[in-house]
């Protein structure tokens, strides 16, 4: 049996977490094989109710599940965890503005990108899910300067399983019939869902939908999805943002073979994009690693597209840039 990996989650009890960290429990993140401790922070005011979500971990008698740490000190969660999912965030309060949120969380990431930096392991991966999830990663990653850079990414895998599932239906195939799917950008409703290189059962998505339907329908329905959800539920996304979590770190760690799937990750200056902003990109994963899918065609639309979202990155990056100096 393996030894077992420290696995910490911010928010445990939060919504996400919620349906989030019975799966990483049950093994459907790192395999079967594969024994865990969770370590689980919150703020002083939810660790109750986080005894009561441990309570029902422990219910489940996962056979894997080696044990659970709780707590609301960053040193404790972070010390010696392989992996971190930074899911809790504040959320955007009434008549808060969009850089008072920036700089609410930036306090929050700043912190526990320093505490990554002393306390995890060494080839931590990192995948924050909080939003402004980007500006959240890079505030992150640039307060743990002895960490690798690469090991620092965000979430938009929940944006691109919203553009499979949105393709699927429109094309009346299944999701697996689909390769090639790309997000680009950030994940707020800038970001540019592109099925310029997607093929559906092997035939070119953009020769089965009309570009009417590209821009009028798809592109929007993606980028406001999440305000959608909300609107039908009256609360926002949660299960699919766990399970997209899940997916995302699973395979970053287990490996994509020749799929795509996207994440936001620093950027190496592939298809223009300053270097260090965290940039959703099409991957492919191996052993660990993320490689960002090369040689792509951009067209005059998509290179619109990925610009402007590049641009409210550098916006917020500019925002923050004070509270990194
Ligand atoms: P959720 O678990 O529903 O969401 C957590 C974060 O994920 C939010 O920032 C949310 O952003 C974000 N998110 C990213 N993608 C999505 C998506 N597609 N759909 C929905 N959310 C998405 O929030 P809760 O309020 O239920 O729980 C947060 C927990 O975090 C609380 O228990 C709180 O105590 C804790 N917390 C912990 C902190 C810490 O440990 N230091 C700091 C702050 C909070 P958005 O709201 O914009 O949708």
């Amino acid at each position: 049996m393996k030894q077992p990996v420290r696995v910490a989650i911010t928010g445990g009890a939060g919504q996400i977490s919620y349906s989030l960290l019975f799966r990483i429990a049950s093994g459907e993140m790192l395999g079967a094989d594969q024994p865990i401790i969770l370590h689980l922070l919150e703020m002083p005011v939810a660790l109750e109710a986080l005894k009561g979500v441990a309570m029902e971990i422990d219910d489940c008698a996962y056979p894997l599940l080696h044990d659970i740490v709780m707590s609301d000190d960053l040193k404790v969660t972070f010390t010696d965890v392989e992996y971190a999912l930074l899911v809790g965030a504040t959320p955007r309060g009434p008549g808060m503005e969009r850089n008072d949120l920036l700089r609410i969380n930036g306090d929050i990431f700043t912190k526990q990108g320093k505490a990554l930096n002393d306390y995890a392991k060494r080839n931590v991966k990192v995948l924050v899910v909080g939003n402004p999830a980007n500006t959240n990663a890079y505030i992150a990653m640039k307060s743990a300067p002895d960490l690798d850079a690469k090991n620092f990414t965000a979430m938009t895998r929940l944006d691109h399983n919203r553009a499979l599932s949105q393709l699927a239906a429109k094309t009346g195939s299944r999701v697996t019939d689909i390769k090639k799917m790309v997000v680009w950008g950030n994940h707020s409703a800038t970001q540019y869902p592109d099925i310029s290189h997607t093929t559906v059962a092997g035939k070119a998505a953009k020769e089965l939908v009309d570009q009417e339907w590209i821009v009028n329908d798809f592109i929007p329905t993606v980028q406001q999805r999440g305000a959608a959800i909300i609107k039908a539920r009256g609360k926002s996304s949660a299960a699919s943002a766990g399970y997209a979590a899940l997916e995302h770190v699973r395979d970053w760690a287990m490996g994509t073979g020749d799929n795509w799937v996207s994440m936001a990750i620093p950027s190496d200056g592939s298809y223009g994009i300053p270097e260090g902003l965290i940039y959703s990109f099409p991957v492919t994963t191996k052993d660990g690693e993320y490689s960002i899918v090369q040689g792509l065609e951009i067209d005059e639309f998509s290179r619109a597209r990925m610009d402007a979202t590049q641009k409210e990155l550098e916006q917020e990056r500019d925002a923050v840039a004070d509270l990194l100096a």
